[in-house]
């Protein structure tokens, strides 16, 4: 309720009202867009009828008055999840919790945690709960949740029951009442170790609706990442470039780093959202070579990294960053723009700093 006393929904809690559709829900701090699509591309691929929703895509409300899909897959941000009271996700899927927005939440940890749960609130028995074991803010509070929905954990550091795990390069799906599913880790479309984790949570979802597993295996394999996310975008003079620009918060500046198996030069900067550096500070000191800086002010960029890094440089567009990352790359390294940092000091948005990125690679 505002101060007028007049309630407020979000379009999740008031399109769900009307549909009867069984409804995959996606949440968590990181590779919301990208488990939802990739969920989206394994349902479609299977023949269901499903639609595509929530922060992505066409309106939720819009295809429930004029469609008539039996699944949603929906990606839900934190903003839905607060105004949401009554919505129940058949299927709900937490990636992870880290800190991000705590602006909206009085830099209060737990506010953000609990409205994260939010997506198992109305769960009932029937139903089922995904998430990260490997996640320390999840795995600390799930227990004072009481989840009603039956639960499957993935985890890419120990065997788990009812869920996914991923070791010795082989994903194993071992849901109860369903046939076992194996993986091997390099016919993944999604590379990198977050990317595991979200082909794990999409393949759960897939395996509690019985898909078949030539299905699952397939649609897993032949996935096209979009925009902006580790998009491979050249490589010049035997230097690589990656746009991440979509790594809008330091928890995917760290997948980033740890996907990339090279020397890096680490375009960063932005917008800065009260970060903690110290995160990515061994990744950063193991990998990273000098560090160009884009965006207006980058001091606390050049506090965190100066004794780890022997460069760090300014710049202030997405020519000149990527002129200067080219100077200081050597053969056989990597340019990757991960920001860790929002955009609209010098771009429109993160799609705008990844596209004037990336056209300044095609220049070189
Ligand atoms: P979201 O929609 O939650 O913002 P995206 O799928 O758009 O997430 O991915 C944004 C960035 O977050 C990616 O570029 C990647 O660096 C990082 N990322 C993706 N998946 C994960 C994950 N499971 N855990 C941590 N970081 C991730």
């Amino acid at each position: 309720m505002n101060r007028k006393n007049i309630s407020i929904l979000s379009e999740i809690e008031f399109a769900g009202r009307y549909t009867k559709a069984k409804t995959i829900c996606i949440t968590g701090s990181n590779g919301k867009t990208t488990t939802t699509l990739l969920t989206y591309h394994i349902l479609k691929k299977a023949g269901l009828n499903v639609g595509l929703a929530g922060n992505i895509g066409k309106s939720f409300a819009k295809q429930v008055a004029q469609e008539n899909f039996d699944y949603y897959v929906l990606e839900i941000s934190s903003f839905m999840l607060d105004n949401m009271y009554q919505f129940k996700a058949d299927i709900a899927i937490l990636l992870n919790i880290t800190p991000d927005h705590l602006d909206r939440y009085n830099y209060e940890m737990r506010n953000y945690v609990n409205s994260k749960f939010r997506i198992a609130q109305n769960q009932k028995q029937e139903d089922h709960f995904i998430y990260c074991a490997d996640d320390s803010e999840t795995e600390a509070v799930i227990a004072d949740f009481a989840i009603k929905a039956q639960i499957h954990p993935f985890s890419i550091k120990k065997e788990v029951t009812n869920g996914a795990y991923a070791l010795a390069q082989t994903i194993t799906f071992n849901l109860n009442h369903s046939d076992k599913l194996t993986m091997s880790l390099s016919d993944l479309a999604l590379q990198g170790s977050h990317n595991v984790y979200n082909s794990m949570a999409s393949g759960i979802a897939a395996k509690i609706l019985d898909l078949r597993n030539a299905t699952i295996r397939e649609s897993m394999s032949d996935f096209k990442n979009i925009e902006h996310r580790l998009e491979h975008v050249a490589k010049i003079s035997g230097i690589t470039f990656i746009n991440d620009s979509k790594a809008t918060n330091v928890n995917s500046t760290w997948y980033a780093l740890e996907s990339v198996n090279t020397d890096v030069v680490l375009i960063m900067g932005g917008v800065d959202k009260g970060n903690d550096y110290s995160m990515i500070k061994d990744l950063v000191k193991q990998k990273v070579k000098a560090i160009v800086c884009l965006g207006k002010d980058n001091k606390a960029i050049h506090d965190a990294f100066e004794d780890d890094v022997e460069v760090i440089v300014n710049t202030f567009s997405a020519s000149e960053a990527v002129e200067v990352a080219y100077h200081l790359a050597k053969k056989g390294s990597t340019v990757l723009l991960s920001p860790a940092c929002a955009s609209f000091d010098l771009f429109k948005n993160y799609e705008d700093r990844g596209n004037q990125f990336k056209a300044a690679v095609r220049e070189l």
